[in-house]
């Protein structure tokens, strides 16, 4: 008889409050102004840790969405069948605001509240984030068009911005809620939008017809997404809604759903447009212009939810080795394996503060220069951080052993998940030459970029030495476009370590800085290249508290 529970697997991770155990968020929460919602992130990590929802996180992708083409006597209604838990996913997101609290209920340290919920979400399941993400970014845009056209406001701003989930197909002023996705890549180009070809002309009474093809159009079942079409004026952006007002559904037909590698349970589809009707947002020759309001929320979502899948691998390699024995060792006792896990801790934090801080210049009440920094570290921390999280999924597989590798536990979830936040919105050499733009084209972006990283000198030798290196890059009037990663990078990890100098315990930004920043060889090699004499147990007893 064998002897039960089995000994050397570790206690099940789930059940963990993900707020309360991780000290470092709740620090950036209250350092960034949103103390106050520390009681509802709280809960919100209790509901997301439970053993219910990682259960509908395995269902949701385990099940992914099929299309429906036709109805039983052949009529198109091109829908997109979910699992039952994709649905429940997305009534507890919305429920708690993720699409649109902050411009539902501005306050100091909405943003960064809300960016706690979606980065402790983003620790469970990745795919019903991509129709909350596009949403709440999308609603910035809407208002701002929103006196333009009585189309517009009325029925899909209250709309939007509405605690509920109404997934049902029908004209906007008949629903509870509505949901927002976009539509800009085509099969000749995605990052060079302006090779679009899909064309609108107007149509009488504010509306316009819409004909042409979207390569990627991911979750197809929103209420309306905000596509780019060309007019005689140039690229316009347009409100382009999955039923017209009359009840009858708009021709957006959806050929198929994406094969994707990760985020299985959102669908991804391809769908061509035959004189679809669309309202114009913004004037028409000013689409890019338009929705690169919506791509700059897009980007910081996919910070803050890399970040989240950085912490959810660290934690659970950590939660593991805690538990799991070998050579007469805990895993976490065994000194090369906690260099492994400390330095997946520190690209966590390092992760963190780098998406609260963009949160952070996100606010309604953020200063200037703040927001004009981000403009340089947004793409620069897209860039970085959706990498490392590439990074870090495999090597805290890895920490679990063979189990890392099993489906019973999410991190092959996790680890085909990680890629995709590094090619949309901007894939990777698209954003690093958006630092360079903005550096090239904003010398007081580059100023207040300058002046915040200050902030923290004299701390640090590293780092100080960094960040005249960085000075000298940004400020350098030769554009290499090759160089362009080498600078993303060195302003990404300068502003984390900024972060973590001036917000962090030293034993956590000492590690940082000397394993990211000094010129040994090491720096951005493979994790568990820590410097000896590195306070890993401090460390760890930071990134996971019990
Ligand atoms: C799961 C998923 C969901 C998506 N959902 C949507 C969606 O809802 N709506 C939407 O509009 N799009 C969506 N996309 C598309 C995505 O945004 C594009 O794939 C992305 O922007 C890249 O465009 P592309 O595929 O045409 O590649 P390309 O533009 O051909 O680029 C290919 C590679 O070349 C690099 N590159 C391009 N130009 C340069 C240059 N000048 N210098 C150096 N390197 C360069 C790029 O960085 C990239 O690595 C989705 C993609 C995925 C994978």
């Amino acid at each position: 008889m064998i002897a039960t529970p089995f000994p050397n697997q570790p206690p099940p991770y789930e059940g963990c409050n993900l707020y309360a155990s991780d000290v470092a968020l709740g620090d950036a929460v209250g350092h960034y102004d949103a103390a106050w919602a520390a009681a509802q992130l709280a809960a919100w990590g209790a509901t997301l840790g439970a053993p219910q929802t990682w259960a509908l996180a395995d269902a949701a992708n385990r099940n992914a969405p099929t299309l429906r083409s036709f109805d039983p006597g052949g009529e198109r209604i091109d829908e997109v069948a979910f699992h039952p838990a994709w649905h429940d996913l997305m009534r507890l997101a919305t429920a708690s605001g993720e699409h649109c609290a902050p411009w539902r209920s501005p306050r100091s340290g909405a943003q960064v509240a809300r960016a706690a919920m979606y980065y402790l979400h983003a620790q469970v399941e990745n795919g019903t984030q991509c129709p909350l993400t596009m949403t709440y970014a999308s609603i910035p845009v809407l208002a701002r068009h929103a006196g333009e056209l009585p189309q517009v406001a009325d029925p899909w701003l209250p709309r939007v911005m509405a605690l509920d989930y109404d997934p049902r197909v029908l004209p906007v002023d008949a629903k509870r809620s509505a949901l927002i996705g976009m539509g800009m890549t085509e099969r000749q180009g995605g990052s060079d939008v302006r090779a679009n070809i899909t064309h609108a002309a107007p149509d009488g009474d504010g509306a316009w017809r819409v004909s042409g093809h979207k390569w990627f159009f991911s979750a197809p079942q929103c209420d309306a997404h905000l596509v780019l079409a060309q007019t005689s004026a140039g690229l316009g952006c347009f409100l382009m809604p999955r039923v017209r007002p009359d009840g009858t559904r708009n021709a957006i037909r959806i050929l198929r759903l994406k094969d994707k590698l990760g985020n299985r349970s959102n669908a991804s589809s391809e769908v061509e447009f035959a004189d679809a009707l669309a309202w114009p947002i913004g004037a028409a020759g000013r689409g890019i212009a338009t929705i690169l309001e919506m791509v700059q929320y897009t980007r910081l979502d996919c910070v803050i939810g890399s970040a989240g899948i950085v912490r959810a691998a660290a934690a659970r390699a950590l939660h593991h080795a805690r538990h799991r024995t070998t050579f007469g060792r805990r895993l976490v006792d065994h000194p090369l394996m906690a260099h492994v896990l400390a330095d997946l801790a520190l690209e966590s934090e390092a992760a963190l503060w780098l998406a609260l801080g963009l949160a952070h210049a996100c606010e309604a009440d953020a200063d200037a220069p703040t927001r004009a920094a981000a403009r340089i570290v947004t793409p620069a921390a897209k860039y970085w951080v959706c990498k490392r999280a590439i990074a870090a999924t495999a090597e805290a597989m890895e920490a679990l052993g063979g189990n890392g590798y099993v489906e019973e536990n999410p991190l092959p979830r996790f680890y085909r998940e990680a890629p995709v936040n590094s090619i949309w919105e901007g894939s990777g050499n698209i954003v690093c030459l958006d630092v360079a733009r903005a550096t090239r084209k904003e010398p007081d972006a580059v100023d207040a970029l300058l002046a915040a990283l200050a902030q923290a000198g004299g701390a640090n030798a590293a780092f100080d030495r960094h960040c005249a290196a960085l000075e000298g890059a940004l400020r350098c009037a030769d554009d290499d476009p090759a160089a362009n990663r080498r600078i993303a990078q060195a302003v990404a990890l300068a502003v984390a370590a900024a972060a973590l100098i001036r917000h962090a315990p030293d034993f956590v930004a000492d590690a940082y800085c000397a394993s990211r920043l000094a010129s040994d060889g090491y720096a951005g090699a493979a994790f568990g290249t820590l410097q000896s004499g590195v306070a890993t147990r401090r460390i760890l007893e930071r990134a996971l508290a019990d």
